[in-house]
């Protein structure tokens, strides 16, 4: 048995707390206690925040977040989940070199949901595989549709989340959707956000290695929008460095940004990989990149992510061409 006495009595102890206020005259309790509770745990991740007061917001976005969860099987049963593809442009040649598969939720009773409305919540509750899973047979199928017809394909990058390599295992999964839409592995690229790798896992090397060594090429996604640490650029084999949309942001306001951009360009080049900038808006955008010796753009200036039809409308109309495969 301990003593307080051997207790620390230095010890820190830090408290998050949940606050719902009884405004009514007879309050139920246990209602209260569960509402104060979930504001709680509203901001359990959090080193920002302390308490949380439970209101109409939080009840909303509870709501919301319930609805995600609860539905998410029926819509990928009824296919209410769409993959949407946004062109990739070698910057060079104005050649479309690829397209990025960005998942939509078009729901019949909210309608319209976008990754922002869905996807951390459902990594939150350990749901996220089954839209990823949903997405790589898509563009699986995509893919054996568009070759069946005789159209052009580029190869298709997919967005993983490092809790894919957890719940499933996602490498068996994307090579068995491969098999069976008879889809080369150079069709099929993986990105990862660049916080996946920064927290030095072995799962995602191991993983990302699998990957690597059966043929895929890894895109590091995302970079420089979070604490970008300049080791996961030697840490790991990839192939293509995603230049994060908050670079081309600071750069319409920032003289200085122009020079970082370049050298984060410069950067991967020198290290053997691809350098893409995302969020190009403008021309003046895609001239600097050129300047900038990008190899690979992305953004509103060619197109919106779309449905694979509109897409194919949208390229057709801009008059661009597809980089051979
Ligand atoms: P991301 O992979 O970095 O995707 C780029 C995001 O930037 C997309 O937002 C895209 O619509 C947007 N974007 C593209 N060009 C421009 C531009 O010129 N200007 C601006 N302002 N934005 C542009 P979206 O589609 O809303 O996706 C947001 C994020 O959700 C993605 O960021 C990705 O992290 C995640 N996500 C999307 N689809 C999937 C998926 O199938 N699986 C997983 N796990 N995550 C996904
Ligand atoms: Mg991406
Ligand atoms: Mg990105």
């Amino acid at each position: 048995t301990r003593r307080s006495s051997d207790l620390d009595a230095n010890k820190r102890v830090r408290i998050k707390a949940g606050i719902y206020y009884l405004d009514d005259r007879m309050p139920e309790v246990g209602l209260a206690c569960d509402h104060a509770r979930l504001a709680c745990n509203s901001v359990k991740g959090r080193h920002d925040i302390n308490y949380c007061v439970y209101d109409e917001m939080l009840r909303e976005k509870l709501r919301r977040q319930q609805y995600v969860i609860d539905h998410i099987d029926e819509a990928v049963e009824k296919a209410y989940i769409k993959v949407f593809y946004q062109p990739v442009i070698r910057v060079r040649t104005g050649e479309v070199c690829g397209a990025e598969a960005l998942v939509r939720w078009i729901d019949p009773t909210v309608g319209f949901l976008s990754p922002a409305d869905f996807i951390e919540t459902l990594e939150q509750f350990h749901l996220i595989h089954k839209v990823d899973e949903y997405v790589v047979e898509q563009v699986c199928r995509d893919y054996r549709a568009l070759k069946d017809a005789g159209e052009p394909v580029v190869p298709v990058s997919v967005n993983l989340s490092r809790l894919d390599f957890e719940l499933c295992d996602i490498v068996d999964y994307i090579e068995r959707m491969r098999e069976k839409y008879d889809v080369p592995r150079s069709m099929l690229d993986l990105e990862i956000t660049e916080s996946v790798l920064n927290d030095n896992s072995d799962l995602i090397k191991t993983e990302t290695t699998r990957l690597r060594e059966a043929g895929y090429h890894i895109w590091i996604d995302d970079f420089g929008s979070g604490y970008s640490s300049l080791n996961v650029l030697t840490e790991y084999e990839f192939d293509v460095l995603k230049l994060d949309l908050v670079f081309l942001r600071s750069y319409d306001h920032n003289p200085r940004a122009g020079k970082l951009i370049s050298y984060v360009i410069q950067l991967a080049r020198g290290l053997d990989v691809e350098p893409l900038t995302e969020g190009v808006e403008t021309e003046a955008h895609f001239a600097f990149l050129k300047d900038a010796g990008c190899e690979r753009a992305q953004g509103y200036y060619f197109s919106k992510p779309q449905p694979l039809d509109e897409l194919k409308k949208t390229i057709a109309e801009k008059g661009l061409a597809y980089e051979a495969v």
